[in-house]
């Protein structure tokens, strides 16, 4: 699941691979995929690609002109440079850029699902749509102070992963924030201390930066279907903490699950399980 610091190491790597090439010819196999029709898909053949950047979670792949391809991988999606053209029969091809040198940049997915798309816009028609404007402040390198950004009565598993709140963070990396800042998921975003709202912001900092710097190390093109994650505790319960070797504990929910560290976080107590709760009702 593509996070802040995967989505800007594929738009780093494949922006500066991919600026001053020029389209050849684009082609939509995943017909749920592309959700504009105007500007069409072929208006970017022959235009010279400036770039790639990252806004929150999704990429934005910059066209001569002032085109924009918006990309949400959502949880399966890539967005991947190859050297050479994908073959017909490749299933997981969503949308093809093909290059004049050869090379193809495409948005493939994995699994059955049909998540991840793609919308061609205008500079005017980027800024419009409803997952830019509603985004809220990035989570890195420099978000406001914490204490002005999650003032809702709402837990901090949820404030930290709402993109209006703040841009970049999901279901991995924020169990690796509120780790580090030994918070529990469950508090409310209305009821931290000032000196754990700056505390949370230091570590969404550090653990956000800290993954960037382990992929600048350790990512090169092709970018890989699956990231070297330099996750501590996600989806590591049962293991010891690393910090005091205590037990991680999880909290397991239809899709995903979120890992915690009692001792740490929770005043050594356990979450409610949402699986059994669910089925005892
Ligand atoms: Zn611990």
């Amino acid at each position: 699941m593509p996070e802040l610091p995967e989505v800007e190491i594929t738009a780093r790597r494949i922006g500066a691979a991919l600026a001053g090439a020029t389209v050849e010819s684009t082609l939509a196999p995943g017909i749920n995929a592309l959700k504009t029709f105007d500007p069409p898909l072929h208006a970017l053949d022959g235009r010279t690609v400036e770039g790639a950047a990252r806004r929150g979670k999704m990429l934005v792949v910059g066209f001569e002109g002032g085109l924009s391809l918006l990309v949400h991988l959502m949880s399966a999606g890539r967005l991947q440079l190859y050297d050479k053209r994908a073959g017909l029969r490749d299933r997981t091809s969503r949308v093809l850029v093909r290059l004049t040198d050869g090379r193809e940049l495409r948005l493939r997915e994995f699994g059955t699902k049909q998540a991840a798309w793609a919308k061609l816009l205008t500079a005017e028609g980027l800024e419009a749509e409803e997952v830019i404007r509603t985004l809220g402040p990035e989570a890195w390198p420099d978000p406001p102070p914490f204490a002005e950004l999650l003032v809702a009565p709402r837990p901090l598993h949820t404030l930290l992963r709402d993109q209006r709140v703040i841009a970049g963070i999901g279901r991995s990396w924020v169990d690796e924030i509120l780790w580090t800042a030994r918070l529990s998921p469950f508090k409310r975003g209305d009821d931290l201390a000032p000196e754990e709202a700056d505390a949370l912001r230091s570590a969404t900092i550090e653990v956000l930066g800290g993954a960037l710097e382990h992929y600048e190390q350790t990512v090169t093109l092709p970018i890989p279907d699956k990231m070297p994650m330099p996750l501590r505790v996600h989806r590591k319960q049962g293991e010891a903490c690393p910090r005091c070797g205590d037990q991680l504990e999880a909290v397991f929910y239809e899709d995903y699950v979120m890992t915690y560290c009692p001792t740490d976080q929770t005043d050594g107590r356990l979450l409610k399980d949402r699986r059994l709760s669910r089925l005892l009702k």
